[in-house]
């Protein structure tokens, strides 16, 4: 029975990249009728940061990847890591190490003064017990620290990078438990893995290093170990070193902010690192289930394709109905300030159909279509060089106007034949005044299909703003 656990430790929102290590997790334990678990690796208060247990939770359930069992809360669970701690005391597998942090700054630096890696002595390792005894009796504070073995190797087989080796001598005593009592991330984790049955151990590489010790204490406790699954980094998009801020978002409620849908993110994130196969891109989640396989993980860290992102967003937001999307879009029409009363709801279910092909983003939406709610848009600076330039053009737009006003009916084909009928008219190409009439009306050189546009922006608005353009621009040297 399969049993996975994504285990972030609250020290900051949840990363794309840590996204993707749970949605492996998950997907994994979908795909093997598996469980799910998450658990919170909070034992280091002072890298706590307030509000990220929250994001992280708030973050899997927007992505879809809930869990079956849990949050546990490892700050919840202290005392057992310390029995534990205890346990390895008395099989001889650990010790108590009373050394100063003074002692220890200070064997750093002589250490590296000469060159040396810096790292723990074993001053207290072959302690007697009575010198033991006669330390605490003093009260003086100690750490536990695990007892690597001095002499020989220690291997584990990862599920991607095969066999890793590392000779015992490059290992120290590592802590764990520190004297406050609290466990260090190794002790808490190898505990909890344990006790919580976990079967694949999935997270990212950087955690191989750790690996060999985690693997010494399974000998040490006795226990079985789990099978390692590294996961590689996600890179930056022009791939070198890991994705980080600096290269844009990376925080997956930002990336829910700037209008990504959570399917595009999702079907995004499995692909960094993972193929189902062929050269598919847009994959369902249903499928992804199926298909997962660890398999085809690769070992080699993936970039992080903004472009691609952004495709495949418009990608998912196309697979929506309108009525769908209408309710995805309406909170970032209001997050514009440009919703106050029905009108305005019923105006964005018209522009639903006419932005839903050119959007890559929610958030495009209401940037998009920001004249058809408010009349203090910027015109396009090289729109108004290139329109309205010439004299003739408003004496055109003045017979638009005309024609527009006495128009009856105002639906796009109408409006289509009276524009076409107009250019007849004055014997001109009907793109001579298509263009500047959608500037006049939008500020802006591309958009929906124009007589689709003045259709939903109305009669009234439509000779009003061309009147505008007339009057402002005319007879000015752009
Ligand atoms: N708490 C660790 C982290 O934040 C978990 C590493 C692991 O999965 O073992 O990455």
């Amino acid at each position: 029975m399969v049993r996975v656990r994504f285990a972030p430790s609250p020290t900051g929102y949840l990363h794309v990249g840590g996204a993707r290590t749970a949605l492996y997790n998950w997907l994994f334990a979908r795909h093997n009728n598996g469980t799910f678990i998450l658990r919170i690796e909070d034992t280091d208060r002072t890298r706590y940061v307030p509000g990220s247990v929250e994001d992280i939770m708030e973050s899997l359930k927007w992505l879809g990847l809930e869990w079956d069992e849990g949050p546990y809360f490892q700050s919840k669970r202290i005392e057992l890591y310390r029995k534990y701690a205890h346990e390895l005391l008395q099989r001889g597998m650990a010790y108590k190490c009373f050394c100063s942090e003074e002692r220890l700054q200070k064997l750093r630096e002589e250490q590296r003064k000469m060159g040396l890696k810096p790292g723990y002595d074993r001053k207290c390792r072959n302690l007697t017990p009575e010198e033991v005894k006669k330390l605490e009796e003093s009260g003086k504070p100690y750490v536990i620290r695990l007892k690597i073995p001095l002499e020989g190797e220690t291997s584990f087989d990862d599920y991607l990078h095969g066999k890793i080796t590392v000779k015992n001598k490059e290992l120290e005593d590592l802590i764990l438990l520190k004297s406050d009592g609290y466990p260090t991330y190794h002790l808490a984790n190898v505990v909890d893995d344990h006790l919580m049955g976990i079967t694949h151990v999935m997270r990212a590489d950087e955690w191989i290093p750790s690996t060999p010790y985690h693997v010494i204490m399974y000998k040490a406790f006795g226990w079985e170990p789990p099978i390692f699954v590294h996961l590689p980094v996600i890179l930056a998009p022009d791939g070198k070193g890991k994705l980080s801020k600096r290269h844009g978002a990376v925080s997956v409620l930002e990336f829910r902010k700037m209008g990504f849908l959570p399917e595009a993110l999702v079907n995004f994130l499995a692909l960094l690192g993972w193929s189902p196969g062929g050269d598919r891109e847009i994959v369902s989640l249903n499928e992804m289930i199926e298909l997962f396989d660890l398999k085809k993980v690769g070992k080699r860290g993936s970039v992080f394709d903004f472009n691609k992102l952004y495709w495949m967003n418009s990608v998912y937001i196309r697979m929506k109905n309108d009525e769908e999307l209408y309710n995805l879009v309406l909170p970032f029409y209001e997050r514009e300030g440009l919703i106050e009363d029905k009108s305005h709801r019923d105006l964005v279910k018209k522009l639903i159909p006419l932005y839903k092909e050119r959007v890559k983003t929610l958030e495009d939406f209401p940037k998009m279509s920001y004249y058809f709610f408010r009349d203090d848009f910027e015109y396009d600076e090289e729109g108004i060089k290139k329109n309205f330039s010439s004299t003739e053009i408003f004496n055109y737009l003045e017979k638009v106007v005309e024609k527009l006003e006495s128009a009856e009916s105002f639906t796009h084909e109408d409006i289509e034949k009276m524009i076409r009928g107009v250019a007849e008219e004055l014997g001109i190409k009907a793109r001579v005044i298509i263009h500047p009439i959608r500037v006049a009306l939008t500020g802006k050189t591309v958009g929906p299909g124009l007589f689709e546009l003045m259709e939903v922006l109305g009669k009234e608005k439509c000779i009003e703003r061309i009147k505008k353009a007339i009057e402002t621009f005319r007879g000015q040297k752009p």
